[in-house]
């Protein structure tokens, strides 16, 4: 039966009610073979074919480049803000990275790195995180080993609109929230990384894709698991990998090419985006949107209700309200408050729709 609530989670979050569908099916017996994929050997023929069409599928919906790897990791995206600077930050001789600070997770990416080398803050310092500082501002170090930067603040909702200019230097990402929700060119990048759990599927895996010529660098003490080339010349396999969440990802692909692919995704993340932030624009001042025009990320809509820094009870009752109604995990990240709404690409535009008409009715009986 059809489900009754909308899932606005920031993460984990929503999947696709056909993916869901599809692993229910064949939940018991994969394709015949009398086994859950759960329990099938990581070396088997059958996860042998799951991984590699599930890599053909990103690289196909991307058009990533030949000269690309495409890896499948464990521990997150936080595994990922040490394993960078593990890999990346020996490329030049200073040992010294550029770190873009936009919001709390290339915060926590930067404060990482400086285990490994030096860290050179890009933007001026902020704890607002409520916009991009202009391009003028910027100190970019020309001997740097990479620039890194988060695509999509999942907390705060800054998302950049484009892809920083770092005229050579290889460019480093965190796409975890903002992943397949837009076409991009994976070659204006020396590795792009996401974590599953937001709009590719279920936690348990990371999608890193790295330029070749960057393999190799890593220290001594990189872990090995962590260790790009090693990763990069085992396919993933060096040990076991997220079988499950690999599998339930390659679904999340499968599902996206039937929807017309990521241009069609960023269709509708503009519509429903415009849809949430449009509305708190005509309330007159009863919802607030506490980013700057330019950055609103299309992914994670950050609202506040009553005043600027938000009306404590008004919010707790548009919650309270808002769950009985069906409209699910709206709070917003316990570090900011507020109500975050996370359109991901499994929300479609006819619940934003749903959700913008309780928003209004909301406005209505309080203001
Ligand atoms: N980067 C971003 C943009 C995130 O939103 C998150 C998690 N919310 C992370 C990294 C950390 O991911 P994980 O919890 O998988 O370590």
């Amino acid at each position: 039966q059809a489900r009754s609530v909308i899932n606005f989670s920031a993460g984990p979050a929503k999947l696709p009610e056909p993916v869901m569908r599809h692993a229910q099916r064949e939940m018991l017996n994969h394709e015949g073979t009398g086994l859950s994929v759960m329990e099938l050997s990581h070396r088997s023929a059958e996860f042998s074919k799951i991984i590699s069409t599930t890599e053909k599928d990103l690289r196909d919906l991307l058009d990533i480049p030949d000269n690309y790897k495409v890896l499948f990791l464990q521990g997150g995206g936080s595994g990922q803000f040490s394993a960078v600077p593990l890999n990346l930050m020996r490329l030049k001789p200073d040992h010294t990275a550029d770190y873009l600070v936009t919001g709390t997770w290339s915060a926590k990416a930067a404060q990482e790195a400086k285990k490994y080398g030096k860290v050179n803050l890009v933007l001026p310092p902020t704890k607002k995180y409520t916009s991009i500082p202009d391009k003028s501002t910027w100190d970019l170090n020309p001997e740097a080993s990479y620039v890194y930067y988060c695509a999509n603040e999942t907390i705060h909702g800054v998302e950049f609109q484009y892809i920083p200019e770092t005229n050579g230097v290889p460019l480093v990402c965190d796409m975890s929230s903002n992943f397949l929700s837009r076409p991009f060119d994976v070659s204006k990048f020396g590795l792009v990384f996401a974590a599953a759990q937001k709009n590719i599927g279920c936690a348990g895996v990371t999608v890193v894709i790295i330029r070749e010529d960057l393999l190799g660098y890593a220290m001594d003490i990189c872990p090995v698991i962590f260790d790009y080339k090693s990763q990069a010349g085992h396919n993933s396999l060096y040990n076991t990998p997220p079988t499950y969440s690999v599998y339930m990802m390659g679904l999340v692909f499968d599902w996206v090419k039937e929807q017309g692919g990521v241009a069609k995704m960023e269709a509708n993340a503009k519509i429903k985006s415009s849809t949430i932030y449009n509305l708190m624009q005509e309330s007159k001042g009863f919802y607030w949107c506490p980013l700057d025009p330019g950055n609103r990320s299309r992914m994670n809509v950050p609202v506040r209700i009553g005043s600027p820094e938000g009306h404590e009870d008004l919010e707790k009752k548009f919650l309270e309200e808002a769950a009985k109604a069906g409209f699910l995990q709206l709070k917003g990240h316990r570090s900011v408050g507020g109500i975050r709404a996370s359109l991901y690409n499994a929300v479609t535009v006819d619940e934003t729709d749903q959700l913008a008409a309780f928003m209004r009715n909301f406005m209505e009986a309080n203001r």
